[in-house]
């Protein structure tokens, strides 16, 4: 399935734009955007195979890879995960990976283009920063295990302003709360409780929405994966600022 189609919309927006099976974020550059794919859980033959909840998105590489699952019939999300992440997969693409990941730890070093300036310092950003939605009556447990350095924990109380339009979010601490917002909608999304203790600081709650007409997913697995990304990106700040 390509580009233009209403149902690559809808699944685009529900997992928001990122590689259900590796992670990928696909609106890094246009390019990965464009070539976004909908993987089919169901075979050809099933006449329910193009209802929402039998379509996952997918980067090209893991689409294309996914190319024989049909035939070992593999029709559910978990088992076409399991099969890339096993090297159940030809030589040459095993090959091609292993390579990807050697360039990527030990290979020409880049520094990331396009991502802009970020607005790290700015001296305090509140909520008022930014249009922002409430809190969602509806949220879930994220349960999510991650401590940072003060440092990190410094740069992330600082909040984070968006620049320009793929700049997805907008941050700030509250009352102990680190607060997670879409930048376009102003979608509340995220909230993680941070604890100091033993000189590190702790996340020591935290919830994901759950308001269905804000955020669509209800993987919890899917929600970590993508806070833990957000995380990521917002400490991009503590290296601007040693
Ligand atoms: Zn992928």
């Amino acid at each position: 399935m390509v580009a233009g189609d209403d149902r690559w919309h809808e699944v685009f927006e529900r997992d928001q734009g990122r590689c259900r099976y590796c992670g990928f974020d696909l609106l890094e550059t246009f390019e990965h955007y464009y070539v976004a794919e909908v993987d089919h859980l169901l075979p050809r033959d099933v006449p329910d195979r193009d209802e929402l909840q039998y379509l996952v998105l997918a980067c090209r590489a893991c689409n294309g890879r996914l190319s024989r699952a049909h035939g070992l019939k593999l029709t559910t999300f978990e088992q076409r995960r399991e099969y890339l992440r096993h090297p159940d997969l030809s030589r040459p693409t095993r090959d091609k990976y292993e390579h990807y990941l050697r360039r990527r730890s030990d290979g020409w070093a880049r520094e990331p283009e396009g991502l802009g300036e970020r607005t790290s310092t700015t001296p305090a950003v509140t909520r008022a920063s930014w249009k922002t939605l409430p809190r969602p009556s509806i949220t879930a447990s994220l349960d999510l295990d991650v401590e940072f350095s003060p440092a990190d924990a410094a740069c992330l109380i600082r909040g984070h302003v968006p620049t320009e339009m793929e700049d997805r979010w907008f941050s700030y601490f509250e009352d102990g709360w680190l607060n997670f917002h879409r930048s376009w909608t102003g979608a509340h999304i995220f909230g993680l409780r941070l604890e100091e203790s033993a000189g590190r600081v702790k996340v020591v709650e935290s919830w994901v929405s759950r308001d269905k007409s804000q955020y669509t997913n209800d993987d919890l697995e899917v929600d970590r994966e993508m806070v833990r990304s957000v995380l990521e990106y917002a400490l991009e700040c503590s290296k601007e600022h040693p």
